[in-house]
């Protein structure tokens, strides 16, 4: 076990395969979980900042942050105090009682987003924020309006509305047929976009940058054509923001930094910095589009997850963690590619949302070594190693990550 340190692991030679305790755990997860995420190959036991430790006290630099969610690192007592004064206080009151939290972040939520128009609905995952958002759309529509636009290779969630417009074979196709028609054009592609686009759409749904797809932004200018199309045709712009989300690119969310303003905006991930909550934003005439009883959650906007959103909120301000994704993101995308490592194609995404991509496909050999150099990154495609850390990320730990790339690369280089 390495002790801590400033700029990242410390290691010694790089370990190989789990450890002893890893191995039992992993033991008893196949043999009392279903098989629907394989056996993770890290067992993770406690963290503290953008820091982890497996249950064989093996340190890792966590450069993947709960997919995108651990926006204030590990442990962070901004968090931590308002999730255990919340629990001590109050954790749950139903929707049949308001409390005070749920009405703080929504106004925090809308004052972030500008418009003082915009109405909130929690819910308790990226998944349901959609469901919301489909929900919505559908009911400001009406039922000559039914049909769905999405994009292929887009990822909006597991449940089956949000399954039905996720853009990935692999993971849509088995659970079909949905009873829903879904028109998916290639991503970016505002002319595919157009032709798709006619009166009987109810609404559009993308990602700013695909995330799932191996974090692939959509040409510079596409949200404000996809607005555009949508204004034309009188059909709802969803964006999708999950992940891209609460600070992930150097902004609050992705969209202001094109100037453009969807009409229903999902949230997740980050926004509990941990904590399971998701939102759903509706702006004008979809900020009301619910009547009442027209759509619920016994757990969304809890008590809990709206307090420890509420401190990622105030935490990404007051400690100007904006301004530290872009820097650091800028730095640590900047010491990837002055590598010059042969196995690396360049580097996508902004902020500290990045994929480096490859020359081969290798990304999931590159997870495997670099968790043996003690860095937690993620084969999101077969060419694409995602990295989303804590926003809390400093310019040194990005550095112990670059500093140890080029050895961990040639160890996967045929
Ligand atoms: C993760 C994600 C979802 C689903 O969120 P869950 O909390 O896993 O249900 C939806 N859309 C995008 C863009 C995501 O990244």
């Amino acid at each position: 076990m390495s002790a801590p340190t400033a700029g990242g692991p410390t290691s010694g030679a790089p370990a190989d395969g789990p450890g002893e305790a890893t191995r039992a755990l992993q033991e008893r997860f196949q043999a009392a979980l279903m098989p629907n995420y394989g056996v993770p190959p890290v067992a993770i036991a406690r963290g503290e900042g953008a820091r982890v430790w497996d249950a064989d006290g093996r340190e890792y630099l966590d450069l993947i942050g709960g997919i995108a969610v651990s926006a204030l690192g590990h442990g962070h007592p901004a968090l931590v105090t308002a999730v255990a004064d919340q629990a001590a206080s109050l954790a749950h009151t139903s929707n049949l009682f308001l409390h005070e939290r749920e009405v703080e972040l929504a106004e925090r939520l809308i004052a972030l987003l500008g418009d003082p128009s915009a109405r909130v609905f929690l819910a308790n995952s990226g998944t349901e924020a959609n469901e919301a958002a489909l929900k919505l759309a559908r009911k400001a529509a009406g039922p000559d309006r039914p049909v769905l636009v999405a994009a292929e290779n887009g990822f909006h969630g597991r449940t089956l509305g949000a399954l039905a417009v996720t853009g990935k074979e692999s993971i849509r196709a088995p659970f079909g047929p949905y009873g829903t028609e879904v028109r998916f054009v290639p991503h970016g592609d505002a002319g595919a976009l157009r032709a798709a686009v006619d009166g009987g759409v109810a609404a559009v749904i993308v990602e700013p940058a695909q995330g799932e797809a191996g974090v692939v932004p959509a040409p510079d200018g596409h949200l404000a054509e996809v607005r555009a199309i949508c204004d034309e045709a009188g059909a709802a712009f969803i964006l999708d923001e999950i992940q891209s989300g609460i600070g992930r690119t150097g902004h609050w969310f992705a969209h202001q930094a094109e100037g453009v303003r969807p009409d229903i905006l999902t949230l997740a991930k980050g926004l509990g910095g941990g904590l399971p909550i998701g939102a759903c934003v509706g702006f004008g005439r979809f900020a009301t589009a619910f009547a009442k009883g027209d759509h619920g959650s016994t757990f969304g906007g809890n008590p809990v997850a709206a307090a420890a959103a509420l401190a990622v909120l105030d935490t990404v301000d007051k400690e100007g963690l904006l301004d530290n994704a872009a820097r650091t993101g800028a730095a640590l995308a900047d010491g990837i590619r002055a590598t010059g490592h042969p196995l690396v194609a360049g580097v996508r995404g902004s902020g500290l949302w990045l994929a480096v991509t490859l020359t081969a496909d290798r990304a999931a050999d590159v997870q495997a070594r670099a968790a043996a150099h003690g860095f937690l990154v993620n084969a999101v495609a077969p060419d694409a190693v995602r990295l989303a850390p804590p926003l809390t990320l400093t310019t040194g730990q990005a550095a112990a990550f670059t500093g140890a790339l080029p050895a961990i690369l040639d160890e996967v280089t045929p």
